[in-house]
């Protein structure tokens, strides 16, 4: 009766609210969307971490990098406050411009093929299982900011893992004291020191052993050290961490894959 009810329900919402794709946002059948996300152009052209990844930040290692770890991480020489971390898709092609619409657009529909990919992906969902999290903590985001655009999408997709993995959600140990500029053509060190402070313990002596930490796109690994390190100052032990999208950048400027902070 309730999945009768679900389904004319659901037909309703897609007639009044069409989905549209998560990237080009033309109008897709309500099927297509649950299953994809995308269009059928577009799902094509999304590319999800597989193979063989940096054993460190998850980022897909490019040939010539023969070793468990990925360049970036090797110039970091694994200097950086957070244990481990995985990736869903690499930031290019059609998910770059859904990564925009998701963070700018109130177009969020995009969560729901994220949280799907994670639970039908062994790699992923047994990574998660595997460390009995015992917090699932967004990258925050400066209170103006959330304001201005009327939510975190980081926040978003840590509320799905939570409610899926059944890991509280905790939003209440670290917080953004700073707005940053945008990372964008920004060199490596102006970079740091941009992050330098954007970021404090909202609280201490948490007493948690390990944690996970969501965000949405990861490009040089900075706001993810520096919130880390916010939370190994709230009192928290490991602090590993899962993002949507992952970016690789190989020069000191510039993106291969685009930037965050858009
Ligand atoms: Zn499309
Ligand atoms: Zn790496």
């Amino acid at each position: 009766m309730w999945k009768k009810f679900r389904k004319f329900i659901d037909a309703i919402l897609s007639i009044l609210f069409p989905p549209r794709c998560s990237a080009c946002e033309e109008v897709i059948s309500y099927r297509q969307f649950q299953r994809y996300g995308f269009c059928e152009i577009c799902y094509p052209q999304i590319t999800p971490v597989r193979g063989r990844t940096c054993d460190l930040c998850g980022a897909p290692l490019r040939q010539g990098e023969n070793g468990v770890l990925c360049s970036n991480c090797i110039r970091r020489k694994g200097n950086v406050h957070y244990v481990q971390g995985r990736a869903l898709f690499e930031y290019s092609g059609p998910m770059k411009q859904a990564m925009y619409h998701f963070k700018t657009s109130h177009r969020t529909g995009v969560r729901k093929f994220f949280i799907k990919t994670i639970r039908e992906d062994e790699r992923l969902s047994g990574w998660i299982e595997k460390h009995h999290f015992e917090a699932v903590v967004p990258v925050p985001m400066f209170r103006d900011k959330v304001r201005r655009r009327g939510y975190n999408q980081a926040e978003l997709m840590a509320q799905e893992i939570s409610r899926e993995f059944r890991i509280p959600l905790r939003t209440d140990l670290v917080c953004r004291v700073e707005d940053t500029k945008p990372m964008k053509e920004l060199t490596e060190q102006e970079r740091k020191n941009n992050l330098k402070n954007a970021f404090k313990n909202a609280k201490s002596s948490v007493k948690l052993n390990q944690i996970l930490l969501i965000d949405d796109i990861f490009t040089t690994g900075g706001t993810m050290d520096e919130v880390s390190k916010a939370l190994q100052e709230a009192g928290v032990k490991h602090v590993y961490f899962l993002v949507m999208c992952i970016g690789r950048s190989d020069k000191k400027r510039g993106m291969s894959y685009g930037c965050k902070d858009m």
